[in-house]
């Protein structure tokens, strides 16, 4: 139980991190791209949007593209329920146009919880005496990686680090190699994770070439609040995290950096949550005209308590789960193309509903969010060494039966951004649904892996239905020797070849 003490060597490292050339490079005449007043003003103007401009901005969602501030601001100002079941209706459409029923699961993998910074939300901040400081060893990432692949039957994680020397980038980069490296003997096969997403703190493009180099997948940062007094206020000065624009941009220093996949975030009830949302846009705006990318994925994590974090109960912008929907509906639609991530922060029912409206594309499952917690045999009730609480521990099991059940196919598929399918390439894809054929064949096939390596009775009953129904509608969309091609894959999957894919 302690504090993160910073030391003279310490105090050295956190004043060499922020490159201000690496920041200044990407504004405009000296501002960032969020101008609070602005937003203000835009939500401001349009405070009773008529129904018709609303239905308009509606048809602009369902062609996929994004949707300027403005027209965002029209969506949230909106109050007539019957408008609301429309703009949910068509939520729904937009993500059958671009994801059809696939949805995606992933598990957060924490390697290390040292942290210099003192956000005043969260659990690892550097002041925060009750929480046990641990950082995983090499050995360590690999045993957690085990039980996930092995076990579990993950094929994707988020790898999440505090900001400190001892997580630093290159800890990173040995971790990502360190996880790529296990291949664990399953029912029927073999279980890899093929697909390492980081949740780490910005970094320099340098670095950030560096963790391209050893395949990072997405590089997931959020900006916490767009509301530049807000962000000042929960991150104290002194602290690398308290300089809004270093984290604002860096995920345009990944995209310079050659990292493909960037994505975005807001942790919900630091500020307004419709503020946030424009923020969001802004973002995505920012980086489709700077790089030609929108943001690959969006997540919205909303406040949860946390051990010794008292900021929390007294946070004045909590989102109801009323909202809390909205929000997402409307990220959605204006953010055509992206994926949008719900977390098992959030609780079971709440994720029910939310993924039955058919809004969300990846969730997580098997959650555990202590440092060693997968391999360690401890109960998720000692909170002390965990950021926060979660609100769904169901196993990746019962999540993906439960999905079956609802008509989603699970999805491991990572083949994608192994041939290339990335970046502005997917985002092509994505926008004029063509990426959704090999995404439907590729998920027939990991389906199949997981269901034979992983399954319980139970789940594989209703997964094969699944399969059967998608095997039905594929018919109908590839040609003959696209569909004897996928019978041959599939084939050879059953008899235990794995990582099979178009
Ligand atoms: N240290 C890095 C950073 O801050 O970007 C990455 C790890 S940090 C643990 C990952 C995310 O956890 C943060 O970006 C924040 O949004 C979220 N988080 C922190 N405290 C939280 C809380 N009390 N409830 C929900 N999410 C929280
Ligand atoms: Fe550290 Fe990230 Fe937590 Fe802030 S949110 S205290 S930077 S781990």
């Amino acid at each position: 139980m302690a504090k993160v003490y910073i030391t003279p060597k310490i105090k050295e490292w956190i004043e060499k991190r922020i490159k201000e050339d690496e920041v200044i490079r990407y504004m405009d005449n000296g501002k960032d791209f969020i101008n609070d007043d602005e937003i203000w003003e835009k939500l401001e103007r349009h405070k009773n949007p008529d129904p018709k401009q609303v239905r308009d901005v509606l048809q602009k969602s369902l062609s996929i593209e994004l949707l300027t501030p403005d027209e965002t601001a029209v969506l949230l100002n909106v109050k007539d329920p019957e408008l609301w079941e429309e703009m949910f209706e068509t939520a729904k459409m937009v993500k059958k146009k671009v994801y059809d029923n696939r949805i995606v699961t992933f598990a957060p993998l924490y390697c290390g919880n040292l942290c210099v910074n003192n956000c005043l939300y969260c659990g690892f901040r550097r002041d925060n005496e009750v929480i046990k400081r641990r950082v995983l060893t090499i050995e360590e990432v690999k045993r957690e990686a085990e039980v996930l692949a092995g076990e579990i039957g993950h094929k994707r994680l988020i790898v999440v680090y505090g900001e400190h020397p001892a997580t630093d980038a290159n800890y990173i980069r040995d971790t990502i190699e360190a996880i790529y490296s296990v291949k664990v003997k399953t029912r029927n096969g073999y279980g890899q994770i093929r697909r390492v997403n980081v949740n780490a703190a910005p970094m320099s493009i340098d670095e950030l070439k560096m963790l391209k180099e050893v395949g990072i997948g997405t590089y997931q940062v959020f900006q916490e609040t767009y509301h530049h007094k807000t962000y000042a206020e929960v991150h104290p000065k002194g602290t690398i995290k308290h300089h809004y624009q270093w984290r604002l941009y860096c995920h345009h220093r990944a995209l310079e950096a050659g990292v493909d996949d960037v994505a975005l975030g807001v942790l919900f009830g630091l500020y307004d949550w419709r503020f946030e949302v424009m923020g969001l846009v802004y973002h995505a705006w920012d980086l489709e005209k700077k790089f030609g990318i929108g943001p690959h994925t969006i997540s919205f994590p909303r406040l949860e308590p946390a051990a010794n974090t008292p900021f929390i109960q007294e946070a004045k912008y909590k989102v109801s789960d009323e909202d809390f929907i909205k929000l997402i509906c409307i990220l959605r639609l204006a953010v055509p193309y992206t994926g949008l991530i719900l977390t098992a922060r959030e609780p079971a029912h709440l994720r029910r509903k939310i993924i039955s409206m058919g809004l969300i594309t990846q969730t997580d499952a098997s959650t555990k969010i202590g440092i060693g917690a997968y391999s360690d045999r401890y109960t998720e009730q000692e909170l002390e060494r965990q950021q926060f609480e979660l609100g769904d521990t169901r196993s990746l099991n019962e999540v993906i039966r439960e999905l079956a059940e609802m008509g989603y196919i699970t999805s491991f598929c990572t083949a994608g951004y192994r041939c290339g399918r990335t970046g502005d390439k997917i985002m092509t894809l994505l926008k004029t649904g063509r990426e959704a054929i090999f995404c439907k064949l590729n998920a027939i096939l990991t389906f199949r892996e997981w269901l034979d390596d992983f399954a319980s009775p139970e789940t594989k009953a209703v997964g094969e239905k699944v399969i059967q129904k998608e095997f039905e509608e594929t018919k109908e969309m590839v040609s003959p020797k696209v569909y004897e091609r996928l019978l041959e894959l599939y084939r050879r999957i059953q008899n235990g070849e794995r990582d099979l894919y178009f």
